[in-house]
């Protein structure tokens, strides 16, 4: 356990919980007090991956923007924090677990609605 603002590893000690019930800490060095892993802020790591593996399969941002409901901006930014460096593991495509229920057509659907093309990186 390291302190995000002073990034000391030693003297961090348990202080409660937050509401969402997640083990706070605080800092002994700084007297920060922090989570290690909020459980309700901002998203996670599996919905940004899955964002990158439909722009990996060509969709456009708006598209994966209106699967995920996420503003399209916010799947560019995610696709952007990825242009150096790709997740070994990527997850299934939902396309395909939309295909299994027969939901493709609706998608592509959705995607000649809006013909427009997807700002290049
Ligand atoms: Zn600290």
């Amino acid at each position: 356990m390291s302190c995000p603002k002073c990034l000391a590893k030693t003297k961090q000690v348990k202080d409660g919980y937050t509401t969402a019930g997640s083990q706070r800490y605080r800092c002994k060095a700084c007297g920060c007090r922090y989570t290690p892993n909020p459980q309700d802020q901002g998203y996670d790591e599996e919905m940004r991956q899955q964002a990158l593996v439909l722009h990996l399969e060509g969709l456009s941002l708006r598209l994966i923007g209106r699967l995920l409901l996420v503003n399209h901006q916010t799947v560019a930014n995610w696709i952007n924090s990825y242009a150096n460096y790709l997740p070994p593991d990527l997850p299934t495509s939902i396309l395909e677990l939309l295909a299994l229920d027969g939901d493709i057509e609706d998608v592509l659907a959705l995607e000649q609605e809006q013909n427009e093309p997807a700002p290049r990186n």
